[in-house]
């Protein structure tokens, strides 16, 4: 648990940066200018322009930004112009790696092949390849030291979401992005309303979580935008994890469990079944009177010795009474966090800013990247995702044993071992994937 000074986590996450108190970051953004377009409009370096200058800089602007964007456009929707610069960018990673002398030799006929494509390609191809090589800026190419910081994809670096979900109720205040008002020229930066400025930061976190083979090394997992008006538990519910997903027992009168089920729902079970989040050595519970995963940490922490004791102090609020706005953070520096048992994530904080009109209004909470799963295949097809395990069906070559529902179904009613000691059949399905889609679907 000690996520200080581990030189693997430091690789992964870069340096930390200062504690910033989000509190006085706000207070401190508030002092800031709000500058409007008419603060522009008369600005002495402006006033001094002439008025061919005036216009001409008008042009270069609101002209400038729409024709660049339009011809971007125009090449990525014409699928010829397109193919031709995945191609082109291939070739080049391929001669970058060659150069590096990692590129195979399959890889490099390849790119033999492509280049005498060229003399063939169609026109507009042509006209796209002349107006590429005519740009006389060439910081934007790769050299030799590219393949030093190149490597291929991660399946952390696909997201499975195809819109940014809402995963709560926040909503940002109506006044949070509007400091860009209207002023008239005839009122004086002193006549300004006072009350439209920020008063919410956004703050981006990314959970990690452990590889199970290498325990050292960390993965994204998901990342989420609050608010910093928003508590520590707003947070935490938010972050999908299986162990917040298990379905619950189904008991009979004795107490023997006889299945599992997931009908009931699994509402605030986040808080109910303990969590704990440490940041810079102040470690948040869940305030549970009794029971609180704080209280039972540092009881665990007294069992070491001494010296080897970390100093953590447990923090008056709970997580559900700790709002954002209160905490000291730092960028860069993973953060431990414990619940449902022993499921651990690090939390890190990648940005601290303010809103910004772009945003989203409400629904903060915001999932912004969830890593797609991969589910373990059925054992007896070996074709799709199981969403069973068996536990003591004599048919099945292990215990549990994971099933898709059509080979489960297929295989008929189970059947036990003759042992009359053993238990009977079980049927446990696997916990859902509720991370629902903005549009509803599951997957
Ligand atoms: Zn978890
Ligand atoms: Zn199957």
């Amino acid at each position: 648990m000690n996520v200080d000074l581990n030189r693997a986590y430091d690789s992964f996450f870069g340096p930390p940066s200062d504690r910033i108190p989000i509190r006085e970051f706000l207070d401190k953004s508030r002092s800031l200018p709000t500058l409007s377009a008419q603060d522009i409009l008369s600005h002495a370096g402006w006033r001094r322009l002439s008025e061919d200058e005036r216009r001409a800089i008008e042009a270069e602007c609101s002209g400038g930004v729409s024709e660049v964007k339009a011809t971007i456009e125009d090449a990525w929707n014409n699928p010829i112009l397109s193919a031709h610069l995945y191609r082109a960018h291939d070739a080049a990673l391929v001669a970058v790696q060659g150069q590096a002398g990692s590129a195979q030799r399959g890889r490099k006929r390849k790119h033999a092949s492509s280049t005498s494509e060229e003399s063939d390609a169609p026109p507009e191809v042509r006209a796209l390849q002349e107006k590429l090589d005519a740009i006389s800026l060439r910081c934007w190419g790769f050299s030799s030291e590219s393949a030093l910081f190149m490597r291929t994809s991660k399946n952390s670096d696909f997201n499975a979401l195809r819109a940014i979900q809402k995963s709560g109720q926040g909503s940002l205040p109506p006044n949070a992005y509007d400091s860009h008002h209207v002023s008239t020229p005839d009122q004086g930066p002193s006549s300004r309303p006072t009350a439209q400025v920020p008063t919410v930061a956004l703050i981006t976190l990314t959970i990690y979580n452990r590889v199970p083979w290498v325990q050292s090394y960390l993965v994204r997992h998901s990342q989420h935008a609050v608010l910093s008006s928003q508590t520590l538990l707003d947070f935490v519910r938010a972050i999908p994890c299986d162990s917040s997903d298990m379905p619950a027992e189904q008991v009979d009168e004795e107490g023997n469990v006889i299945g599992y089920t997931y009908e009931g729902g699994n509402e605030g079970q986040a808080a109910e079944e303990g969590c704990l989040l440490l940041i810079d050595d102040v470690v948040y519970g869940d305030g549970r009177p009794g029971v609180d995963y704080a209280d039972k940490l540092l009881l665990h922490l007294q069992h070491l010795p001494e010296e080897k004791r970390p100093k953590v102090t447990k923090s008056p609020t709970s997580l559900g009474e700790t709002v954002f706005d209160t905490l000291t953070l730092r960028v860069n520096q993973p953060y431990w966090m414990l619940h449902q048992g022993n499921c651990e994530h690090f939390i890190v904080v990648d940005q601290i800013r303010l809103s910004h009109p772009a945003d989203l209004p409400s629904g903060y909470p915001l999932t912004l990247h969830v890593t797609p799963t991969l589910s373990e295949l059925c054992r007896a097809c070996s074709k799709v995702p199981a969403v069973l395990a068996i536990l003591g069906d004599i048919r099945l070559g292990e215990s549990p044993c994971l099933v898709c529902a059509p080979c489960w179904r297929n295989m008929g009613p189970p059947r036990k071992t003759d042992d009359e000691d053993e238990d009977e059949v079980t049927v446990v399905p696997l916990p859902r994937k509720k991370r629902v889609l903005t549009d509803g679907e599951v997957w």
